[in-house]
């Protein structure tokens, strides 16, 4: 399990939740108790946003399921295209998402958070090689291990 929860007054940010944390080898399925796990303590109601680094599946994956089952609706969630496309698939209200990729300058998420997206690229994966650009293709058959969520992510319920 892992992520960052930031905290400002009672306002609450989640960077990265991630609990479900599948082999490489087993099906990736959300662990809808690991994820209770760590939401235990939040209060729902404080959650403003939801921030996604990129759209690999431990990054994502819990995203969708959080999103709808813990926050409140007016929480947004800060994701790259590929997870945008991810995040509305895995029924997320496509009102709440912003994509990082279009430049909007800082968002304020309450009075205490503003966010300001910062694209860069993923680091390596082996040596200077990446293996993985984590490119959600629609017309590809989603991933459905861990290893192939990282080549063409798409988490399932
Ligand atoms: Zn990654």
């Amino acid at each position: 399990m892992r992520g960052i929860c930031i905290k400002s007054g009672n306002d609450v940010v989640l960077v990265d939740p991630f609990a479900s944390n599948p082999s490489m080898v087993s099906k990736v399925k959300i662990d809808t108790a690991a994820v209770g796990l760590i939401m235990k303590g939040i209060n729902r109601a404080d959650i403003k946003a939801i921030l996604v680094s990129h759209s690999h599946y431990d990054h994502l994956m819990d995203v969708p399921y959080i999103m709808n089952t813990y926050c409140p609706p007016t929480t947004k969630l800060f994701v790259n295209h590929t997870g945008v496309q991810i995040a509305e698939r895995l029924k997320v209200d496509s009102t709440k998402i912003i994509d990082v990729e279009k430049p909007a300058g800082f968002t304020s998420v309450s009075g205490n958070i503003r966010v300001l997206p910062i694209i860069s690229s993923h680091p390596p994966h082996i040596g200077n090689t990446k293996l993985y650009d984590g490119e959600y293709r629609p017309n590809t058959k989603p991933g459905q291990k861990a290893f192939g969520a990282v080549a063409n992510p798409m988490p399932t319920l």
